[in-house]
C-alpha cells in the first residue's frame, strides 16, 4: 500500500509524544534523500483528535500514529486489509481528501522475529506477554509467519480473546507469564514492563534453555530484560529494530522510495544514546 500522491506534510500524532524517536530518524532519511519535507511531532489529546485529523486532511498530510490514537484512527480511516485485521493504524496519508490507514508495525515485528528465528516459526511454540495494541501487531506477524502454537499471557484475558478473534488465529490464553513461556522457543514482551525501572516481564531462569527473546520495549543502554537474558546465554533483541523497520516501511508508503536504513539506523542509535 502506497500513497498515490506524496503527502505535503509529515507528522506523528500521539499523547504524550515528546519521547518519540521517529522525528529523529525520519528527518535524517528525508534529508539524505533531499526531499523537501519535515517530519514533526504533534501532541494531540484524545479530545482534539477528530479536529486535528480534519485539519491534516485539508493540508494533504501523512504520517504516523502512536499511543493512544491507533485504534481511534483505524475507526476513522479507510483501512488497508492488514490494518483492518490488526485493528490499529500507525501510518496514514490522504487520497482525494479521504483518510487512508495502514499498519507497518506488523512489518517491524516480522523483521525482528525473522532476525531472532532465521529458520522460521512454523515448528516452534511462541509466548506473547501482553494483549494490547502492539501485541496485536506481533500476533499478526506470528500468524503471517505460520506459527501455529502461540500462548498469550494477558492480565485482561478478554483482550487476548478479542485479538485472536479479529485476526483469526488460534491461541492459548493464560493468566501468568510462567505458564506461557514453558517450552516456548521464542518469548515476546509486548507489555511496558522494564520501560521505566528494572522490572522484568519474566525471570530468565524461567525460560527454556533454547529460548530467544524479543522485548518490544527499548531504552538507553538496553532494557533490563534483554541484558539479563543475554547474560544468561539467550539470543535477545529490544524494540529498536521494530521501531526502525516500521518507520522504513512507512517512509516507502509516503514517498514510494526505498528508505535509507543505514542513515536511519545511525540517527536512531544517536537518538537512543542521547535520550534520558
Ligand atoms: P497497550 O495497548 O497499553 O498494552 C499493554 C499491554 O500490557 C496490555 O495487555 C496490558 O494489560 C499489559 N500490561 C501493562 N502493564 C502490565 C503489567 N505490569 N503486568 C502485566 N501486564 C501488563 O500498549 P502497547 O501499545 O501494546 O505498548 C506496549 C509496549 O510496547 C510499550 O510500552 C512500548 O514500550 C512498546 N512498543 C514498542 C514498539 C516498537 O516499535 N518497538 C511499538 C509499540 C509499542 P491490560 O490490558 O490488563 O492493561
Amino acid at each position: 500500500m502506497r500513497a498515490r500522491v506524496r503527502p505535503a506534510r509529515l507528522v506523528i500524532i500521539g499523547h504524550p509524544i515528546a519521547h518519540s524517536l521517529s522525528p529523529v530518524f525520519q528527518n535524517a532519511a528525508l534529508q539524505a534523500l533531499q526531499l523537501p519535507l519535515r517530519y514533526e511531532a504533534l501532541d494531540v489529546a484524545p479530545s482534539a483528535l477528530r479536529d486535528t485529523m480534519m485539519r491534516l486532511a485539508l493540508e494533504q498530510a501523512g504520517g504516523n500514529v502512536t499511543i493512544p490514537h491507533k485504534e481511534a484512527v483505524a475507526a476513522m480511516a479507510r483501512c488497508s486489509p492488514l490494518a483492518e485485521r490488526v485493528g490499529a493504524v500507525n501510518t496514514f496519508w490522504h487520497h482525494d481528501g479521504e483518510l487512508v490507514g495502514h499498519n507497518t508495525d506488523v512489518a517491524g515485528a516480522s523483521a525482528t522475529i525473522a532476525a531472532l528465528q532465521p529458520d522460521g516459526v512454523h515448528n516452534i511454540r511462541c509466548a506473547l506477554l501482553g494483549a494490547g495494541g502492539s501485541a496485536a501487531a506481533v500476533l499478526m506477524a506470528l500468524h503471517e509467519a505460520g506459527c501455529a502454537e502461540i500462548s498469550v499471557a494477558a492480565r485482561t484475558p478478554a483482550r487476548a480473546h478479542q485479538l485472536a478473534e479479529r485476526i483469526g488465529v488460534r491461541i492459548d490464553v493464560v493468566s501468568d507469564a510462567d505458564a506461557a513461556v514453558r517450552g516456548a522457543a521464542l518469548v515476546i514482551n509486548a507489555t511496558p514492563i522494564g520501560l521505566r525501572d528494572d522490572a522484568m516481564p519474566i525471570a530468565p531462569e524461567q525460560l527454556a534453555s533454547n529460548a530467544s527473546v524479543f522485548d518490544l520495549v527499548y531504552r538507553r543502554g538496553g532494557t533490563p530484560w534483554v541484558r539479563a537474558c543475554r547474560a544468561a546465554g539467550h539470543r535477545a533483541e529490544d524494540g529498536q529494530r521494530m521501531l526502525l523497520e516500521q518507520g522504513a516501511a512507512a517512509f516507502t508508503c509516503w514517498t514510494g522510495m526505498t528508505a535509507p536504513r543505514d542513515v536511519m539506523q545511525r540517527a536512531l542509535d544517536d537518538g537512543v544514546e542521547s535520550s534520558a
